[in-house]
């Protein structure tokens, strides 16, 4: 009772073959949209040549990470699934940096630090992309609705609950 998940589908077209999208946003609309204020967020690719990560945005350090990728991963490095597809790099990548993450949700925002920002690492682009975000959680108005029926019912509050709780004496 009270535990919600709400999603949406988005679908981004990247424009180069390495590149990193910001999708922080995006996220953080989401979770105002599913009005969930405590629990936690979702972000996963249907995909196998890109990659979610949590990171900064900032135009030196998104230059690193794409010579970090071409370095680390070698495109056209004499991979065999090169042969039928060019994109071995792409996939290996994906497979190391992952393809979804999870961002705690705390007072309806997402948890994040100063720096973190959440990005879509294209690795074979440019391609439209899909994005799944999906919100796991308590809505804080179903919260109440159910606090204030049981409320009716029984005196099952703890305390807290009723110092908590600005209608307890007027409805009693
Ligand atoms: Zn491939």
């Amino acid at each position: 009772m009270g535990y919600h998940i709400y999603w949406r589908k988005y679908s981004i077209d990247t424009k180069s073959k390495f590149e990193v999208v910001k999708l922080t946003k995006l996220v953080e609309d989401t979770v105002r949209e599913s009005g969930i204020k405590d629990g936690y967020v979702l972000v996963f690719i249907p995909h196998t040549t890109a990659a979610i990560a949590i990171n900064e945005y900032e135009p030196r350090i998104l230059e690193d990470y794409i010579v970090w990728i071409k370095k680390e991963f070698s495109p056209g490095g004499g991979w065999k699934h090169d042969e039928i597809d060019d994109n071995a790099h792409a996939h290996i990548a994906s497979l190391v940096i992952g393809q979804s993450k999870m961002l705690p949700i705390s007072g309806g925002h997402i948890t994040r630090g100063t720096w973190q920002e959440v990005l879509l690492l294209e690795f074979d682009g440019p391609r439209r992309r899909d994005i799944f975000i999906q919100v796991h959680g308590i809505r804080q108005d179903l919260e109440k609705e159910a606090a204030s029926s049981s409320m009716k019912s029984a005196n099952v509050f703890s305390k807290n609950s009723r110092n908590q709780n600005p209608n307890f004496n007027s409805s009693m």
